[in-house]
């Protein structure tokens, strides 16, 4: 391709890579698909010949990579093969290829890349530069996550893009943005799953003046005591974390590019895990409770076979509950001596 044709952006990258030419990071080239943010020069350092004994094919190979697979039959890290495009190895100018990839365990999803490189064998390892990928590149954002944060889903997902060029600022703002916005969402839903763990009126009560509190810090000191054990991150309040997290602005000295970065990374993670969390924790009792229907709609089984010993130790259900449900009333207890020796309460 003629280089007038250059777009002006790739130019200014080109004399930038070229005089003089700084120290990048080096990769293996899989590791610059895989990994490397889209706006991020690198040094490949294991670009091969395809066919080094070959003078008429001057081709770089291209290896297989592990990529997340969408595909409802894959859904999972997948091995994907280049089954579009290829790397020229003439010339020692800026080239631009595009590579498609596709996953071999379904053979339907695709991935595209667009690459810049620049090789000139005097100059060391060849630099890469990834121009865009599709899909997007960067860990996909758990469902669940998007379920938590509702009607923020596109800012949280701008959150994402900066996080994956590296944009620390921008990313923290976008993650802050969110979670100031989302605090009663974020709020019910840890409150939700303290309901069906059995919290008491008063808990739901400060969860609801938590809600109703405008200010993110006094809220979070108010339930700071009643968040369920199975909220805790590694025995931390995920609304803590948060916090902390948040509590310095972007006006702070301290406050720079990596620095939000790492904060950035850490209020995504935190989410992400409390989501997991809290549906973890409500599709358990879901479980248990649809497991106690089915067994109360068997007649008579459960109150000739369960001892009170047994009922006391059933996760998530209250013992006066099943008491009440399970246990024979005293004035209409058949007077069978099977059951007294069932149960030893009743001997
Ligand atoms: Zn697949």
């Amino acid at each position: 391709m003629p280089e007038k044709d250059i777009e002006v952006s790739l130019d200014e990258r080109r004399k930038e890579a070229e005089s003089p030419r700084p120290k990048y990071a080096e990769v293996a080239f899989r590791g610059f698909l895989e990994a490397t943010p889209p706006d991020t020069y690198v040094n490949v350092i294991d670009l091969k010949l395809s066919s080094p004994n070959n003078q008429n094919s001057r081709y770089y190979e291209t290896p297989d990579i592990v990529l997340f697979c969408e595909n409802v039959m894959c859904n999972g890290q997948r091995i994907f093969r280049c089954s579009g495009g290829s790397l020229s190895a003439l010339g020692a100018s800026w080239r631009r290829e595009f590579l498609t990839y596709t996953c071999r365990n379904c053979n339907s999803r695709l991935v595209h890349f667009a690459i810049a490189f620049y090789v000139n064998k005097s100059e060391g390892a060849p630099t890469f530069l990834k121009l865009g990928q599709v899909p997007a590149f960067g860990d996909r954002t758990p469902a669940r996550l998007i379920t938590l944060i509702g009607p923020d889903r596109e800012i949280f997902l701008q959150g994402r893009r900066a996080e994956n060029r590296g944009l620390g600022i921008g990313a923290f703002a976008y993650y802050r943005r969110v979670v100031e916005n989302q605090k009663n969402r974020i709020i019910w839903e840890i409150a939700r799953v303290a309901k069906l763990l059995g919290s008491k009126p008063e808990t739901e009560e400060l969860f609801a003046a938590a809600v109703a509190e405008t200010q993110f810090a006094k809220s979070v000191e108010m339930v700071k005591d009643v968040i369920p054990q199975a909220l805790l991150i590694s025995g931390r309040n995920p609304l803590t974390l948060l916090h902390s997290a948040l509590s310095k602005g972007l006006h702070n000295p301290e406050m720079t590019d990596e620095h939000c970065l790492r904060l950035a990374q850490s209020i995504r993670i935190i989410l992400a895990e409390l989501a997991e969390r809290a549906s973890e924790a409500l599709k358990n009792d879901r479980d248990i409770q649809n497991a106690v229907s089915v067994l109360m709609a068997v007649p008579n089984v459960p109150r000739l076979t369960t001892t009170r010993s047994e009922r006391t130790e059933m996760p998530g259900l209250g013992a006066q509950t099943v008491d009440e449900e399970l246990t024979p009333k005293e004035e209409s207890a058949p007077t069978s001596a099977t059951i007294r020796d069932l149960d030893p309460a009743q001997s």
